[in-house]
């Protein structure tokens, strides 16, 4: 038989023996050196290492016994077998010395020599056995006690259990050495669990099994486990293997995480968590309802996919700045539902910093719909700000447009024109002909004057039968056209029963002035002028004042 492993060196001078030997021996090992006397030996010796040496003792330059010697002192447990003629006592009696391992007379009984050898790669083969199986002895035995994981094995008792097993049960090692393995478990599921151990000692076949049940401690608590088993050999027979993890904590963790995932679920509130490069993670389920998407049209798109196109992109900008900087945006957006609709939605996106190292790991974004909030509000503002009879501007709307305006023009230069317009004689209107007839003439006053102005003009009731006008950038002459126009639309209309009603206008051109008090004043002037003046007229206001009005 070849042993690939060993290595052999041999030495010998008479080149016939030795080519003879060597053909023969290298039919055992996997590398042989071979040497002519003791000098090459032990340079051949030094050079590779060697399981067995086999050598001639009578050479020249050196002999067998004084390159043994030397070789002795390297490794004294070197295994060492001699072939020679020479049985006389002075050799025998230092090969003794030196321990060898094998004396072959010559020439070499081949079988002998064979039966050496083969006793010498036994020895060797179960020294290195013995070294491997300590070796992984060791190993498993390291592995096992430093291992976070209860390990054990069992037959009647346990007959090894590892420092966690005993820390997750509690028990001292003597304590668990001394139990029977199915003593773990709860009482009513100990017989099941005795017959599988016995089946498994028993060498019954059995798959490798894993669970998760509940093991008792030595106070009597119980704690949830993952439990692996399969069956070993040990000692000739069979033994069962268990590993044990306490799972309670990620149970309870599961739970917790479970018991928030559905609160999430079931809230009213749209949530979403997307990565740090704005891809969507999760949505929940209000998410889904309100935007008509399915969860799996959202899950890996990117957010962009609510863009409606209603917000600026310096809107995104500030909001990538903000979350970036770690920090929560929070705004009302206008979004796009799967089927165009856009809606609005008050948004908080928060970044979720990793508890090490600090970075972005995702970014959570709740968010409530307030379409009809917002939609409302909208309408509440243009209620505010609209004369209910007419459906022009009021006079609070009025008001913040010359506020407005007037800003506008100190800050950009130009002017604009303010008129007040009355009704003239309007009280006869509605002591002749009715309320209701007075209220369609201040319709249909209204109507005229909204045609007449351009778009930028601002057309308000201020109270009663008296309306303003306001037309942004228009100068002295501009606006006194503009009233002798709506004065004179006015004039020619045929308003049914009525017949022809005149209005008076009071004017003026604001460019640097800056009290509206005082402007408001100065029309109203011009408007009183013109009455007194025999009405359905235009009168321009004339400045006395200091100011370039
Ligand atoms: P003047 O030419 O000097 O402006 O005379 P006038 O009669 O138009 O002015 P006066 O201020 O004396 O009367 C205004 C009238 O407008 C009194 C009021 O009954 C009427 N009026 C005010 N608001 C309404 C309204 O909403 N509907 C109707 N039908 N009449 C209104
Ligand atoms: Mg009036
Ligand atoms: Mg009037």
């Amino acid at each position: 038989m070849r042993y690939k492993r060993i290595k052999i060196l041999y030495v010998e001078d008479e080149k016939n023996v030795r080519e003879m030997l060597a053909r023969f021996i290298s039919r055992f090992c996997g590398e042989l050196y071979v040497g002519e006397n003791g000098e090459e030996g032990l340079a051949l010796y030094s050079k590779h290492k060697v399981d067995i040496v086999i050598s001639d003792i009578k050479m020249p330059k050196m002999n067998g016994i004084e390159m043994v010697e030397t070789i002795k002192k390297k490794n004294q447990r070197q295994l060492v077998i001699f072939t020679t003629a020479h049985i006389d006592s002075e050799y025998l009696f230092r090969a003794v010395e030196l321990q060898v391992d094998g004396y072959i007379a010559k020439p070499v009984d081949f079988d002998k020599l064979k039966f050496r050898i083969e006793k010498c790669i036994n020895e060797i083969e179960s020294k290195k056995a013995a070294e491997q199986l300590k070796e992984s002895e060791e190993k498993f035995r390291k592995i096992s006690q430093t291992a976070q994981m209860g390990i054990f094995i069992y037959k009647e008792k346990f007959v090894y259990v590892n420092s966690a097993m005993c820390n997750i049960l509690g028990y001292s090692e003597e304590e668990m050495l001394n139990m029977e393995p199915w003593t773990i478990v709860p009482q009513e599921i100990q017989e099941k669990f005795k017959k599988i151990a016995f089946r498994r000692i028993a060498g019954d076949y059995f798959p490798a099994t894993y669970s998760d049940i509940l093991l008792v401690r030595k106070d009597a608590t119980e704690i949830t486990v993952r439990i692996g088993a399969d069956t070993i050999p040990q000692d000739g027979g069979y033994a069962g293997l268990g590993t044990v993890i306490d799972i309670t904590d990620i149970l309870h963790i599961q739970n917790r995480l479970k018991q928030l995932a559905q609160a999430i679920e079931q809230m009213d509130e749209m949530v979403r968590i997307s990565d740090k490069e704005g891809y969507i993670m999760y949505v929940n389920e209000a998410l889904t309802r309100y935007t008509g998407y399915k969860k799996s049209e959202l899950i890996g798109k990117s957010n962009k996919i609510f863009k409606s196109g209603e917000h600026s992109d310096s809107f995104y900008q500030k909001m990538y700045e903000t979350i970036h900087k770690r920090k929560s945006f929070q705004a009302t957006f206008v979004n796009a539902k799967k089927n165009g609709e856009h809606y609005h939605e008050d948004q908080i996106i928060s970044p979720i910093l990793n508890e090490e190292s600090g970075e972005i790991e995702y970014f959570v974004s709740t968010s409530k719909d307030v379409t009809e909030h917002v939609q409302m509000q909208e309408k509440m503002k243009v209620l505010a700000t609209t004369d209910l009879l007419t459906g022009i501007k009021n006079r609070y709307s009025m008001n913040q447009h010359i506020t407005n305006e007037m800003n506008r023009i100190k800050r950009y230069g130009s002017s604009f024109a303010l008129m007040m317009l009355d009704i003239d004689f309007f009280k006869k209107v509605n002591d002749t002909y009715g309320h209701d007839v007075g209220d369609y003439i201040l319709k249909e006053f209204s109507t005229i004057v909204e045609k007449t102005i351009r778009d930028t003009d601002v057309f308000a009731r201020w109270g009663g039968e008296e309306f303003l006008v306001l037309a942004p950038g228009e100068n002295t002459k501009g606006a006194k056209a503009l009233a002798e126009k709506i004065r004179k639309n006015v004039y020619e209309y045929d308003f049914n029963t009525v017949g022809n009603i005149t209005i008076s206008i009071g004017l003026s051109v604001c460019n640097s002035f800056s009290d509206k008090e005082k402007l408001l004043k100065n029309i109203d002037d011009a408007l009183y002028e013109a009455k007194e003046n025999g009405r359905n007229r235009v009168v321009f206001y004339k400045c006395t004042c200091a100011e370039a009005c």
